[in-house]
């Protein structure tokens, strides 16, 4: 079988790649494992200068990286170069912080000494998605490598010149042969990964449903799993926000990566009493981006990932609309062989509606009133999905209060957008999926925590 990468701005094939056969994936797991039998004994000062390497061969690749993920997926090249950017700092940070969270912690018992002490596992399996081929692969890999574990990638599909192109940056970085491969494969093969003896662990940022599959079959061979999967964030605005501030930070949050982000904002639950003039502000913003040619440094939405994709989000637009929503922006599928669409805006959306109680991962934003504080957050509450969400409230005390115990997810943001931040936990609960990745978190997610106890 090939893989097949296609420009989702014009349809054009890039390049076809062949597939590995199953001999040809266990050698590469093989290859890793002995690889891993000398990683896991370098010091913590050799890792972090090579991941501060790391992050040098990415600044110097910068644009030569947001090109390819441009025609990969479209991506409009100044996010490519900020994704990039943020991946630097992601592996500049566990180069720092790394020997520090990975330290013993002692703990008093009636030993002469004992202690915990974080242990690497291995070789860790990583099935990532395409909407940020390089962030979501560097937050894995940066504090894998810092623990002394070693990485497989299963990239997405669509994105095979990225996944290749991160193996060449390991290299260049100086990092030992064979610490971290790309598998250029389909879905199907990677159950048969999870069974292999010296595959120790499975991290899948993706869907909630390829998430399911693969925690069903990591648990039938008893392997750890970490799961980052869909999201339908809220962002709730009260009457007493700064409503202009808020539009605009919510119309941003809605419009990253072309609306193709897990924790982009997708329901904007609104106290009925500003509804009118949210929507206002809100839809002049939206209006104000400007879609086009990913290459274009103006360009802020660029094409969908892939014209299937596309079509989906069209479909639930239009079921929305069957079931109550009103489209007041956009909504129509551009001329051409391309896989654009706009911005897009639907009100009226109650229960019932599938923009209310689907992921919608694409342009397009769904309005929904409250009748007050108490009833915005139960509709916040009211999904499946459980990843980021953020409240706008001039009030901080009361804006910090709903943040850290009423609202139902794995983030929230006071009167600011929800991203994820090297230093700081990332990960979701409910469907949204289990584990942390970043931060002190995430660099324990994939280790023998150890007991060690002298008498
Ligand atoms: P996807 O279809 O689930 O694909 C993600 C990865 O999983 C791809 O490498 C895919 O391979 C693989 N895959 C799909 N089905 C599988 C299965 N049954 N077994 C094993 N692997 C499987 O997701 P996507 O469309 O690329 O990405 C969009 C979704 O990811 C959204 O729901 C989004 O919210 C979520 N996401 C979550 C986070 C987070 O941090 N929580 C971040 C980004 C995206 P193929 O490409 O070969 O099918």
């Amino acid at each position: 079988m090939s893989i097949i990468s296609i420009n989702p701005a014009n349809g054009s094939k890039i390049k076809e790649y062949t597939e590995l056969s199953s001999d040809e994936v266990s050698s590469k797991i093989e290859q890793v494992h002995l690889a891993w039998k000398d990683w896991r004994s370098t010091s913590h000062e050799k890792r972090s200068q090579l991941l501060n390497n790391m992050a040098g061969v990415l600044r110097s690749r910068k644009e030569e990286l947001a090109i390819l993920m441009a025609n990969e997926m479209g991506k409009p090249v100044t996010q490519g170069k900020a994704e990039v950017d943020k991946c630097a700092e992601c592996c500049e940070y566990y180069a720092l912080k790394g020997p520090e969270h990975l330290a013993d912690q002692l703990i008093q018992t009636d030993a002469s000494k004992s202690y915990a002490s974080f242990q690497p596992l291995g070789v860790i399996l990583a099935v990532m998605p395409w909407n940020f081929p390089l962030w979501q692969v560097f937050r894995f890999l940066a504090p894998a490598l810092a623990v002394g574990n070693c990485g497989i990638l299963k990239h997405a599909s669509n994105v095979p010149g990225c996944a290749l192109f991160i193996e060449e940056i390991v290299k260049e970085a100086g990092f030992p042969d064979d610490v971290f491969l790309t598998l250029l494969i389909s879905a199907s093969k990677v159950p048969g990964i999870i069974e292999h003896p010296l595959v120790k662990a499975v991290t899948l940022t993706g869907s909630t449903n390829a998430g399911i599959q693969v925690a069903m079959k990591a648990a039938s061979v008893l392997k750890k799993t970490v799961l980052e999967l869909g999201g339908s964030d809220a962002y709730v605005v009260l009457a007493d926000a700064n409503l202009e501030e808020a539009a605009q930070v919510c119309v941003n949050s809605r419009l990253i990566n072309s609306g193709q982000s897990c924790i982009a904002a997708k329901r904007f639950i609104v106290e009925q009493s500003v509804i009118e003039k949210f929507t206002q502000l809100f839809t002049e913003k939206m209006k104000a981006k400007k879609m086009g040619d990913p290459l274009d440094p103006a360009t802020e939405i660029g094409p969908q990932a892939r014209a299937d994709l596309r079509d989906e989000l069209h479909d639930q637009v239009q079921r929305s609309i069957a079931k109550g929503a009103v489209c007041i922006l956009g909504g129509e599928i551009p001329p051409g062989n391309n896989a654009y669409y706009p911005a897009t805006i639907l009100i009226n959306v109650k229960p019932g509606v599938a923009s209310y109680s689907e992921e919608l991962f694409g342009p397009v934003a769904s309005i929904i009133s409250a009748m007050d504080e108490a009833d915005a957050i139960r509709i916040a509450n009211d999904s499946v999905f459980g990843l980021g969400s953020a409240i706008f409230t001039r009030d901080i005390a009361k804006g910090e209060r709903i943040a850290a115990t009423e609202l139902e997810a794995g983030s929230s943001f006071v009167n600011a957008q929800v991203r994820s931040i090297p230093q700081l936990p990332f990960g979701g609960v409910k469907t949204s999926g289990y584990g942390r990745e970043l931060g002190e978190f995430g660099i324990r997610e994939f280790v023998n925590i150890k007991t060690v106890y002298v008498k």
